[in-house]
């Protein structure tokens, strides 16, 4: 830790035996978070010495460099990092608090990937209360976590994230596995005890998911949540995850410690939890064929994020709920917004998930106003693609979608798979060929069959008035400045009227009066799409006042009826039933 102000790392780094023109490079991505992210940029002042001689350093492209030199002898390359990036991933440095992935730290020494890499980190001598926590291999270490560490190969090196500070640390065992949790910068009201007990039954109802009684493929996992004011995220890796929260979702001493009344902040913060630790399983270990080997030098693609993080989506919350830390109410809930923002998408007509998948480097990652147009969240839609798959083999009596994931882990060994392997896992498993529905919902872009399915479970359906930006077909933003439009929704009236994302949404004018066209329409300000209903009545066409660029404009709006929004009801028997959600 060069400097802590200055948000600066000092690395060094010895590779033992060079190549006479040897090369580096930093990673242009970390795996799991699927856009290019060009870490280099933060990398300044690389230099490199045999002894004492100084070696040249040419730069290759954004993120290499060549370095000529003696191949006989050591090489040793300086640089620094500058860390100021408060995300899970990157890297961070300041007085309080320091953590980082080795994908923004750890250049990369082509030609030795496949080989050992030991890692030393050392204690900055300013804060004596610091402490190391990672999930890598420690070789000589001190009590505070400081020392060496090993990794089998760059690709494990850069698994790894390290936290350091003066964070708060539990533990717990889960499936006979030991798990740590450190949190920094928790607000002093945090109850730690609470979020190990709750984190410990996910993880226990995860494993048990996987293995039944049997052991896990990790030996041991660490959490490390970083808290902030605002902030949401978290990201995968083979033995540890790395996630920021914000400091209200975290649970309160003397909070109730009932199941129903698990506050939605809280219950936001234990469905990542859920996520990346399922990860541990689906897409750390089972993995696309296509991230066997990771390409660290551009983008990596698979039409396969559906099932890996489509899938992780429909478990995440479904664990929670075999966790027994929320209800059939509370679960359905939660599946209910992830339904009502696919059916709210038009993208889902215009990209199928195994597509959305593919350019997920250009399109979920770099969102603008159109992406809900242009593409559908493998997530989301992923998410229901699993349910659907669940529930149909509920129905046919063929099993449940657990059994297949299981079965998926036994044919691939825990390893890289392909759709393929999926599609004829879910066919042995189920004992029938699920090729029109894989082509259909995870190919395809028609509606999935959920009001049929959920009610072959006993859920009902109902439908409720959506909420008028919905019934336009705009996403907005509402303030004391009145509306502001981020998203116009491709076939809706707001997009027929010809509204643009930008527009500021001023007012809106009635047609005169039939028969008394010399009096003046009404006109008025808006500061609420819900307000639209109020002021236009019974009329159907309106005339929208818009701004843009400054300019005023006036677009001819119809209104349509009212449409409606899902709503999900738990099927009587509550909490009790045996089935699913709750099996
Ligand atoms: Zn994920």
């Amino acid at each position: 830790m060069a400097s802590l102000e200055r948000h600066r790392y000092a690395v060094e780094l010895t590779v033992a035996q060079p190549a006479a023109r040897q090369r580096v490079s930093l990673p242009v991505w970390i795996p799991g978070s699927y856009l290019v992210r060009e870490f280099a940029r933060h990398l300044h002042g690389l230099t490199a010495q045999q002894g004492r001689r100084a070696c040249a350093t040419v730069q290759i492209d954004k993120c290499s460099w060549d370095i000529e030199c003696d191949p006989r002898r050591p090489l040793v390359l300086r640089y620094e990092v500058y860390a100021f990036d408060d995300s899970v991933r990157t890297a961070w440095l300041d007085a309080e608090r320091g953590f980082f992935n080795g994908t923004s730290l750890l250049l990369r020494v082509h030609g030795h990937e496949q080989g050992a890499h030991a890692l030393t980190v050392l204690a900055p001598p300013q804060r004596p209360d610091w402490q190391l926590a990672t999930a890598m291999t420690p070789q000589a270490v001190d009590r505070r976590g400081f020392g060496r560490y090993v990794a089998a190969d760059y690709a494990e090196l850069v698994d790894h994230p390290v936290e350091l500070g003066a964070f708060w640390s539990g533990r717990f065992k889960a499936g006979g596995v030991p798990h740590r949790f450190v949190v920094a910068g928790a607000a002093p009201s945090f109850d730690g005890a609470r979020l190990l007990r709750d984190v410990q039954k996910i993880c226990e109802a995860a494993i048990r998911l996987w293995h039944g009684a049997g052991r896990p493929p990790h030996r041991h996992y660490l959490f490390m949540l970083n808290v902030v004011d605002e902030g949401y995220g978290g990201l995968e890796h083979r033995n540890s995850t790395a996630l920021i929260c914000a400091r209200g979702e975290l649970p309160r001493q003397g909070a109730p410690a009932s199941a129903a009344r698990v506050g939605d902040g809280y219950l936001t913060l234990l469905g990542l939890i859920s996520h990346e630790y399922f990860h541990t399983w689906n897409v750390k270990r089972l993995r696309p064929t296509e991230f066997e080997h990771y390409d660290f030098g551009g983008e990596n693609y698979t039409r396969l994020l559906w099932f890996f993080e489509g899938f992780t989506s429909y478990y995440d919350d479904l664990l929670l709920r075999r966790a027994g830390l929320i209800d059939d109410a509370a679960y359905l809930k939660l599946l209910n917004k992830n339904i009502n923002q696919v059916l709210q998408a038009p993208g889902r007509r215009a990209q199928s998930v195994a597509q959305a998948s593919f350019d997920a480097w250009v399109r979920y990652y770099r969102p603008d106003e159109n992406t809900p147009n242009s593409t559908i969240s493998y997530y989301t839609k992923g998410a229901l693609v699993a349910l659907c798959l669940d529930l149909t083999l509920r129905r046919e009596e063929r099993g449940t979608l657990d059994e297949v994931m299981r079965a998926v882990w036994r044919r691939c060994g825990g390893g890289p798979i392909s759709e393929a392997d999926f599609a004829a896992v879910l066919t042995e498993a189920a004992g029938r060929d699920f090729g029109r529905e894989l082509a259909d919902w995870v190919h395809g872009t028609g509606e999935l069959p959920l009001r049929e399915l959920l009610e072959s479970q006993g859920v009902t359906v109902s439908e409720e008035p959506s909420q008028w930006a919905q019934v336009l077909g705009l996403r907005v933003g509402e303030g004391t400045g009145g509306i502001s439009i981020k998203v116009v929704l491709d076939g809706g009236p707001a997009a027929q009227a010809g509204m643009a994302a930008g527009d500021e949404w001023l007012g809106i004018e009635l047609p005169p009066r039939r028969g008394a066209p010399a009096i003046p329409p009404a006109a008025w300000r808006l500061m609420r799409v819900d307000d639209v209903p109020l002021y236009a009545g019974a009329t159907r066409r309106v005339t929208a006042l818009v701004a843009r660029d400054k300019r005023l404009l006036r677009l001819p709006l119809a209104l349509p009826r009212q449409t409606t929004t899902w709503r999900l009801l738990a099927p009587s028997g509550g909490s009790d039933r045996a089935t699913w959600p709750g099996r």
